[in-house]
């Protein structure tokens, strides 16, 4: 369900305080219904209409996204760098992205146009696994990661536990590669863990949400989501 003026305006009947302004004036209609009140949620299968004219509908859209590194994870940006909207030209609605990575951060991001969708899965309560694999800084022992089991304090809060596998360490570089597994969503959050444990991130790639992976991507590559694996996540 999303409100009613909001979806208007993706449906490109009018800006959002436009829209507002056709309700306000008594110009739309749900099932046959003048509405005036603005809080009003429609849902997929309500019929609006303006002057009696059928809107037509955006339909929700889902894909999955390998985000580059020097990627913006936003529709716009005021120092226009580059953003994850401008690898999806050839698509009409108007996505954005579920949650963020940071701008030096590469691998899996999900893109849609739909709001309950993206909340559901940025919402902590959620707990989405999600797994990444971060080069870092000094020669990491299992033991060095314990913290992370119990939850590590940041900015006064405790991380939810957390699971690591060390996959790799390089003597000579004194650099390692940690994957790890997270359930929330806080900014920086992986970063900020290896940080607080002494390992400062030199890079730092997601491969899975949930359990969907990056296969068959590329950087800058993008695929529509099946039917199952939008259901599998929410
Ligand atoms: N944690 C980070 O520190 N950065 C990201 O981009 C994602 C998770």
């Amino acid at each position: 369900m999303e409100r009613l003026q909001k979806v208007l305006a993706h449906s490109g009947v009018a800006s959002r305080r436009k829209s507002e302004e056709l309700i306000a004036k008594g110009r739309v209609a749900v099932n046959g219904q003048v509405v005036r009140d603005m809080g009003i949620k429609v849902g997929v299968k309500d019929r609006i209409e303006v002057d009696g004219v059928p809107i037509a509908r955006e339909s929700h859209v889902y894909y999955a996204f390998y985000k580059p590194r020097g990627v913006i994870s936003a529709v716009t940006d005021d120092k226009k760098r580059k953003v994850v909207t401008d690898f999806f030209t050839d698509v009409p609605e108007r996505i954005f992205p579920v949650g963020r990575l940071d701008y030096d951060t590469t691998g899996l991001l999900l893109m849609t146009n739909d709001g309950d969708f993206s909340y559901k899965l940025t919402h902590p309560k959620h707990e989405v696994p999600k797994t990444y694999v971060a080069k870092v800084k000094g020669v990491v022992y299992p033991k060095d990661l314990l913290p992370f089991k119990k939850g590590i304090m940041i900015k006064r809060r405790r991380t939810a536990p957390a699971r690591f596998n060390v996959l790799s360490v390089d003597h000579e570089k004194k650099t390692s590669i940690v994957e790890l597994v997270i359930h929330e969503g806080r900014n920086h959050q992986v970063k900020e863990m290896f940080h607080a444990v002494g390992f400062p991130v030199m890079k730092l790639k997601r491969e899975k949400f949930g359990d969907l992976t990056l296969a068959g991507l590329r950087p800058g590559e993008y695929r529509k989501l099946t039917k199952k694996e939008i259901q599998d996540l929410v």
